[in-house]
């Protein structure tokens, strides 16, 4: 038997690891790996060069009627990251060669409490794009060696949102939630070790700084042998959101004690001027560092935004607008069981004043809405002759008192 050799490389089969074959000729693991590099090595420097990435620039506007349709509201945010992702895809496009002034990135942090559309509004967004997007959860990071994730498993997830294409993944857009629980946790961070908090936030700094980090591509603990990407974030654009309870308190506290100036902004407004159901919207940097976010990483995210608290009004739009709307799904559902269910005003009342209740924001909607109709779709689908259901105030009430929701206490 003629011996099998690579085609390129010369070498014999028992010497490498794995021998692919062609029709006419061979190639070997070493080969293909080699090739690879030369390939992503070539596509990266053509894009160095200058040519452009394959973008439609969507203007801001337009991205902000698509967030429109879905969520409601919380206008503020959106034109922020509106602007933002625009601008982001403008850094993209910027060719490298032909410019000396580089725009720089726009990382945005999100403050709302729980419930009002952070999260949403950031996968809204992941709709419309045409890069790779994730959401990563910051409680579950810690510091380098600690138990718990490494601040790169963050880029795991992206990378496997981009299908592993490193590139794709070097120009895409992470959500980190709940940053606000990533804050030092006293003034002393050396009391105990806080590898939840500041490291955390130091090793987060990295990252959005912009750095070349090595990372796992199945995620999990980096071992020796494991082979490494290599992904540079330099391009890669931060959202952090969190509730930061109490934030309101803080910046009801500086707006307060801050000397009256002339100055046209909040901080100098008399406190008869300032709308007291709503400070986060003069959320500042300096509220940031007060609740223990360290100064650098508030300087990584220049643009800061808030979310309103959902009032009745809006609960009550959530319920029955968006594209996708809690009600037009419930529709849906009984519709493919030829059902026609119809909730009525009174229901929809209810189904708001009990969210507001649990003060879970929009999120409480869907649990009161579930223990209200959990029977209807239990029983309906063996039902032979119905097809229509009415949900009244009389029908939700009667149903959400007998759920186990209605005995939970009210925080
Ligand atoms: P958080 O601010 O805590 O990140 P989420 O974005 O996860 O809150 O909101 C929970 C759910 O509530 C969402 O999945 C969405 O269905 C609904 N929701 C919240 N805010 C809005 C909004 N402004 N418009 C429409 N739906 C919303």
């Amino acid at each position: 038997m003629a011996e099998v050799t690579c085609s390129f490389c010369g070498r014999d089969k028992k010497d490498v690891d794995l021998m692919i074959s062609g029709i006419h000729a061979h190639i070997c693991d070493k080969c293909v790996t080699q090739a690879n590099q030369i390939l992503t090595e070539e596509k990266k420097n053509k894009v160095e060069a200058g040519s452009l990435p394959n973008f439609k620039l969507i203007k801001p506007r337009e991205i902000k009627k698509f967030l429109d349709e879905y969520v409601i509201g919380q206008d503020a945010a959106k034109r922020v990251m509106s602007v933002a992702v625009y601008n982001h895809y403008k850094r993209l496009t910027q060719r490298k060669i032909d410019t000396d002034i580089l725009i720089e990135k726009s990382n945005i942090i999100m403050v709302g409490e729980t419930g009002t559309g952070k999260t949403y509004l950031a996968r809204t967004l992941a709709k419309l794009l045409q890069v790779p997007f994730c959401i990563a959860d910051a409680t579950v990071l810690t510091e380098a060696g600690y138990v718990g994730e490494d601040v790169e498993s963050i880029l795991t997830r992206l990378l496997q949102a981009a299908d592993y294409n490193t590139e794709a993944a070097e120009r895409g857009i992470i959500y980190i939630d709940e940053i606000d629980k990533i804050a030092r946790k006293s003034d002393n961070p050396s009391i105990t070790r806080d590898v939840s908090g500041e490291g955390v936030q130091q090793a987060l700094l990295k990252l959005l700084e912009g750095t070349v980090v090595n990372v796992p591509p199945q995620g999990g603990r980096k071992h020796p042998d494991q082979k490494m990407i290599t992904v540079n974030t330099e391009n890669i654009l931060f959202i952090c959101g969190g509730a930061f309870e109490g934030m309101s308190r803080v910046i009801g506290r500086r707006l307060n004690t801050r000397p009256l100036g002339f100055a046209a902004s909040a901080d100098s407004m008399s406190p008869s001027e300032i709308d007291k159901d709503n400070l986060l919207q003069f959320v500042s940097a300096q509220d940031l560092k007060t609740f223990g976010l360290i100064p650098e990483l508030i300087g990584r995210l220049p643009v800061i935004s808030y979310l309103n608290p959902l009032d009745h009004l809006a609960l009550r739009k959530i319920l029955t607008e968006p594209k996708n709307a809690l009600i037009k799904q419930y529709k849906k559902l009984f519709e493919m069981e030829n059902i026609e269910v119809e909730f009525k005003e009174g229901a929809l009342d209810y189904i708001v004043e009990k969210a507001m209740e649990y003060k879970l924001g929009a999120r409480g909607l869907r649990s009161v809405c579930e223990a209200i109709i959990n029977d209807a779709m239990f029983e309906l689908p063996s039902e032979k002759n119905i097809d229509k259901l009415i949900i009244n105030r009389t029908y939700a009430e009667e149903k959400f008192s007998k759920s186990h929701y209605s005995k939970l206490k009210v925080a």
